[in-house]
């Protein structure tokens, strides 16, 4: 069996073993979802969002890409975000890191990683432009590093805020709340580092008087 046919096979053991315990699970499920969070994470194969949380499918939506980062010309996050928010009504967006990311390491390098990465992880280096006072007094690299994840995931909480999607939703339904978390690959806990409760003051030439 060639990895593809046994991951083909793997689900259909997976969808009868489910349907046995509970028999209307799939019917139910496709009928709606109602997530109550949205999750930006790291395509990282080691952090699935749905595992790491013990959730069930309908419980979170989704949205993975390297190093979890907020960007305000990505018109697929931008789309994931405005439909979370709008229309699932979610209540929290959660922007979740990890340490040992490989995105975060490759932006504290001075190595060219090709155009369109470089392009990606020049948004973790304004982070760590932002912060270098801060980063440069920790010799350790790895310490760094993990200092880089956290400060990363404020910074992208904070994108988050600075959108017009989320600043409506505060003014008009107080939700939702903004949530920064590190995922640990070496003990498998997560530590929020980072929240903005509904209607948070930012940096006024990024808040919006006429929404
Ligand atoms: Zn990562």
């Amino acid at each position: 069996m060639t990895p593809i046919e046994k991951l083909l096979a793997d689900n259909k053991a997976w969808a009868a073993n489910v349907k046995t315990g509970d028999p209307e699970y799939f019917e139910r499920l496709a009928r709606l979802q109602t997530p109550e969070f949205l999750w930006i994470g790291c395509s990282d194969s080691r952090v699935p969002a749905d595992k790491i949380t013990g959730t069930q499918p309908g419980e979170i939506f989704v949205h993975r890409n390297v190093a979890n980062l907020v960007i305000h010309t990505d018109v697929n996050l931008l789309s994931v975000l405005d439909f979370a928010v709008k229309h699932l009504k979610v209540r929290h967006v959660i922007v979740c890191g990890h340490y040992g990311c490989g995105g975060i390491k490759a932006a504290m390098t001075n190595h060219d990683y090709g155009y369109v990465l470089n392009m990606w992880l020049r948004n973790i280096k304004d982070v760590y432009r932002i912060y270098e006072k801060e980063l440069s007094a920790i010799d350790d690299m790895e310490a760094r590093a993990d200092r880089l994840t956290e400060l990363n995931v404020k910074e992208q909480v904070m994108h988050l805020a600075k959108t017009s999607i989320i600043q409506r939703a505060w003014s008009k339904e107080q939700r939702p709340r903004l949530h920064g978390w590190v995922y640990g690959l070496k003990d498998g806990l997560i530590k929020p580092v980072f929240h903005m409760d509904a209607g948070s003051r930012l940096d006024p030439i990024y808040e919006y008087d006429d929404l």
